[in-house]
This record gives C-alpha cells, structure tokens and sequence, in this order.
C-alpha cells in the first residue's frame, strides 16, 4: 500500500517489525523478502512517486574534485544529476548495467591501503546468485566460460575477460519494466510505503548501547511524528546515510556510528577516462590491421543495453606482480577504414582509499544542510592508470595483435574524465569497530538492531557496477534478520 505523508499521517500505523528508510532498490528487495518471511514493513521515503523540483533541491550540494596537484575541480552538477530522491531511488534513471566483483576485490593487498573485506567472494555467492534472478539477468557467478573464450591476449598472463550485462529493470515511466518492479514490491499486503516522508533523525536508547527506539519523519510543511519498529533499516543511498548518521546526535555528539569519525570518510566511486589517441580529434582505443580482426573481439563491443559484453581486466595474478589496483578497458564500437580496425576504448582503475575523499555536511541554510563531497585523486592513482595502459599495449604488441593508439599527458588527464554516479565507502564494514562503521552483516556497530543497506558500507569500490552486490549484501542482511 502507496500512503502519501503529505496527505497527513491520521489513521496510519506508525510501527512495524521492519522500518526500511529510503524506497531505493536497496530498500525494495529488502522490503520484499521480510515481508515474505511474515513481518510487516514499513518503508519511509523522503522523495514523491515520482521525480520533484523540490526533492531535486535537495539532492544538490558541492562537489570538489581533488587532483594530485592540489588543483580543485568544482563539479556542483555531481551529486543531484547521480541521485533521484523519489520512490524507487536512483534506479529510475539507472544504466542497469550488471556485473560481480572479483574474488581479488575483497581480499586484502598490501599495496593498497584499507583493502580487504571481512566477507569472501564465497561467502557472497548464494546471495549474488539472488541478486540476479531479482535483476533477471544469468547467474553471473557462473559465466566463466562465457567470460574466458579463447583470444589470444587472454592467454596472456595480464588480462582476462569479464562480463557486463544489462537487467531490463529500468526505467521510470507508467509501465515501465522497473515500474512495475517497484509497484509490484510497494503494494504487497504487509508492505507500506510512506512517500513525502523524510526520516529527520534515528533515535537511540538512552542506555548508551545504539538500540533503535524510533525516527521522527517530517512532512514537507513541517508535520512531524515518530515512527517505532523492531528493526530499523537505513537504506537512503551512499551519500545520504552519511547526513542521517551525523544528524542523528541526540546522545551521540559526534553523530550515530561516527566514534571513530568514519561516518563520511573514504568516499570512493568511479572515475571513467576517454584519453585522446595519437590521432588528432580520435579517442583512444585498440588499433589492428583487418586481418587480425576477430569475431571474438567484437564481443567485447559496449553496443548496447538489449546484449551483454566483454571487457579486459587486470588478473589477479598480474594486479599482485605488478603492485596495481583491479583495471579494465573496454571497447565501446567497431570503426574499420583503410585496411585498419579501430576500437575506441574507456579505461578504468580502482582507486586508493585515502581519508581525504570524504563527505560531509555544510552550515544549514532555511533549515536545509546541503552535502559536499572531497574526492580526492592521488598521484599514485595517476601512476597505475599510466602502468596499466602501458601493459595493455605491450600484451597487444607480443601477441602481435596490435597496439593501444594513446596519449598520456598527466597534465590534461582529468579533462578527460568522467564520474559514474555510484558512492561507496562512506560507512565502511570492518570486523574491527574503530575500522569500519557497520560489521560484516551491515549491522552497525554496538547497535543490535540498525542495518545499513548501502553501497556505502563498500571496503573498496572496486570496478564492477555495484548494485549487484549491493542486492547481495541485502539478501545477506535478510538472512541475519530471519536467523
Ligand atoms: C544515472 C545513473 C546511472 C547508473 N547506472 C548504474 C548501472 O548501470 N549499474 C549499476 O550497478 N549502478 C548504476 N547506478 C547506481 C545505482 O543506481 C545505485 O547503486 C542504486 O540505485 C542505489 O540504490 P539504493 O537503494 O542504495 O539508493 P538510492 O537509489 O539512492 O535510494 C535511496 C532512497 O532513499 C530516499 N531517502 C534519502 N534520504 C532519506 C531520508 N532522510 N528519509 C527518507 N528517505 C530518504 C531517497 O529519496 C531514495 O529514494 C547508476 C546511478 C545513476 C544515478
């Protein structure tokens, strides 16, 4: 049942076994699997049935990109354009483009600070697996044939394949198939979805210990109530959570879960580069004569979002030989002239964490706090894009294959750049409290009854795009709930 906050909270029943903050897809597939195992749910969410001049206000703030120079990069359009605050959340207007981690992406490595994740590739399986029959796409975790054709760069002891794919769950419009996702989860019997409904505050026990009593939602003309349950579950998005947990003060000054001030810090997301080739006006990408052309490659062609593709990425083997994060190139069309193919290619690197990417809140204004994010590049993020892009080239070569046509030029690179709207790290998981804001159930530290369903509990951002493993990490929370 769809209940519209602004219409007034009179009649509405204000407690559940399971209170959901945000109606994103994190909140949804939550809401959907409590409600089937029996309790009743409710969901809160700050954003209307659909998109809003008033919820995109709210959604904006400042964001500074940091370059290793110091240089400040101001991208103010980043945090609204990568969010919607509206029910359904941003996968309204998502890609739906899906992919898995790597094993390598939660273990730890020594070249890379904070890396390493208190639950395994293993461990997520079964609930990746759920993960994408929710997105309808193959199982993933078992396209490993597929991913490791036979091509000859691929024997090669760098690079492997790695499959992207696209759930046809998008798409905001009456009708569309993530439409009817979202409806179809909101309007079961022992579901309700408060819309215009915006969780204020998470309230805590006075003993100290983090129990969840209650949150107080807000109206957009200023009614307020509270709103009590068993379980609380806050899922309002990567960047977000970080403004509840600071404003939710009342007996902890520095902010819910913020002991060791990690609530906000290392931020990371992705960073897409389309570097120039040798080539005046020509993206960079993979060059090759017409007779070295191959079927084969032309899976790795990003055509569109109805086929799934391939694309290269570092091996473990070679991320551990070479000191370098996880990568990936992939080749987005086919152009073919004077006996030449061509593929332009975009290129993608895992980032350091560093307590520098952070985010945090401005001085209210009319009562509003906007966010502002700090994302910082390093120069050691420069140096592996560089290595990475180096040893692509050099397999082409051996493999007499052909060559990456490219130009490194430091100095210009992050004009070159684009930001993928996923935010991660903010609320870190960490066996260890004075590590990590949630532990490895996304249970909040000290708290026996507040989980956090986010990318924002990500370790490392990785490379894959993270809501498969987001939804991962939800049916994984369910699973603690029920057990
Ligand atoms: C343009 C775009 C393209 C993308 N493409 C891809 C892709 O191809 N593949 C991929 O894996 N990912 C992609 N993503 C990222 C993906 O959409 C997110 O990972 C995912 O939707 C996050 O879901 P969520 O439920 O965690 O958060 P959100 O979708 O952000 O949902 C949070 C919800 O909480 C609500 N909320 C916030 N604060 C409060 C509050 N105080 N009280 C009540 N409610 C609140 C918000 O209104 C929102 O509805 C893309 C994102 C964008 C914007």
């Amino acid at each position: 049942m769809i209940i519209d906050f602004a219409a007034g909270a009179v009649g509405v029943d204000l407690n559940a076994d399971i209170v959901i903050i945000g109606s994103g897809i994190a909140g949804l597939v939550i809401a959907r699997e409590m409600a089937a195992s029996g309790k009743q749910v409710l969901v809160l969410e700050s954003g209307d049935i659909s998109k809003s001049l008033a919820a995109d206000a709210a959604a904006k703030g400042l964001t500074h990109i940091i370059k290793p120079d110091g240089e400040v990069l101001q991208q103010d359009h980043y945090l609204h354009e990568s969010r919607q605050f509206a029910f359904g959340g941003a996968a309204n207007k998502w890609g739906g483009k899906c992919a898995i981690m790597d094993p390598v992406d939660f273990k730890a490595r020594s070249y890379m600070p904070m890396s390493g994740w208190p639950v395994d590739y293993q461990t997520l399986v079964p609930h990746v697996e759920k993960a994408c029959r929710d997105m309808q796409i193959p199982t993933l975790t078992k396209a490993d044939d597929w991913a490791r054709a036979d091509f000859s760069i691929n024997n090669r002891y760098n690079f492997e394949s790695s499959i992207r794919t696209f759930t046809p769950l998008t798409g905001e419009d009456t009708g569309s198939d993530y439409d009817r996702f979202k409806r179809g989860i909101a309007t079961r019997p022992n579901i309700r979805m408060l819309i215009n409904a915006t969780v204020k505050e998470i309230v805590t026990n006075r003993s100290g210990d983090k129990h969840i009593d209650y949150v107080c939602i807000e109206s957009a003309d200023g009614e307020q109530h509270q709103v009590s349950g068993t379980t609380f579950i806050l899922a309002a998005g990567g960047l977000e959570n970080v403004r509840l947990l600071l404003s939710s003060n009342r007996q902890f000054p520095q902010g819910l879960g913020n002991d060791h001030g990690l609530v906000g810090r290392y931020f990371c997301g992705h960073a897409i580069f389309r570097l120039p080739s040798s080539v005046p006006g020509r993206q960079a990408g993979l060059c090759l004569p017409l007779a070295k052309d191959s079927l084969l490659l032309k899976e790795y062609v990003n055509k569109d979002s109805s086929t799934p593709h391939k694309l290269f990425k570092l091996s473990e083997n070679a991320q551990r030989r070479k000191k370098l994060p996880n990568g990936t190139i992939t080749l987005e069309r086919r152009l073919e002239s004077d006996g030449q193919v061509f593929y332009p290619a975009f290129f993608m690197l895992e980032q350091q964490l560093t307590e520098q990417s952070y985010v945090s809140l401005l001085p209210p204004v009319n009562g509003h706090s906007a966010l502002q994010l700090h994302w910082h590049f390093s120069r050691q993020d420069v140096i592996n894009l560089q290595a990475m892009l180096a040893l692509f080239d050099a397999d082409l070569q051996k493999s007499e294959l052909g060559y990456l046509d490219y130009v490194f030029d430091e100095t210009a690179l992050f004009k070159y750049m684009t930001l993928a709207s996923h935010h991660m790290g903010t609320t870190r998981m960490s066996d260890q409290p004075d590590k990590g804001v949630v532990d490895q159930y996304c249970r909040l530290h000290g708290s026996d009854n507040l989980y956090i369903a986010s990318t924002s509990v990500f370790c490392t951002s990785a490379l894959a795009n993270p809501t498969i493993t987001l939804l991962a990490l939800c049916h994984r929370i369910c699973t603690h709930i029920k057990d």
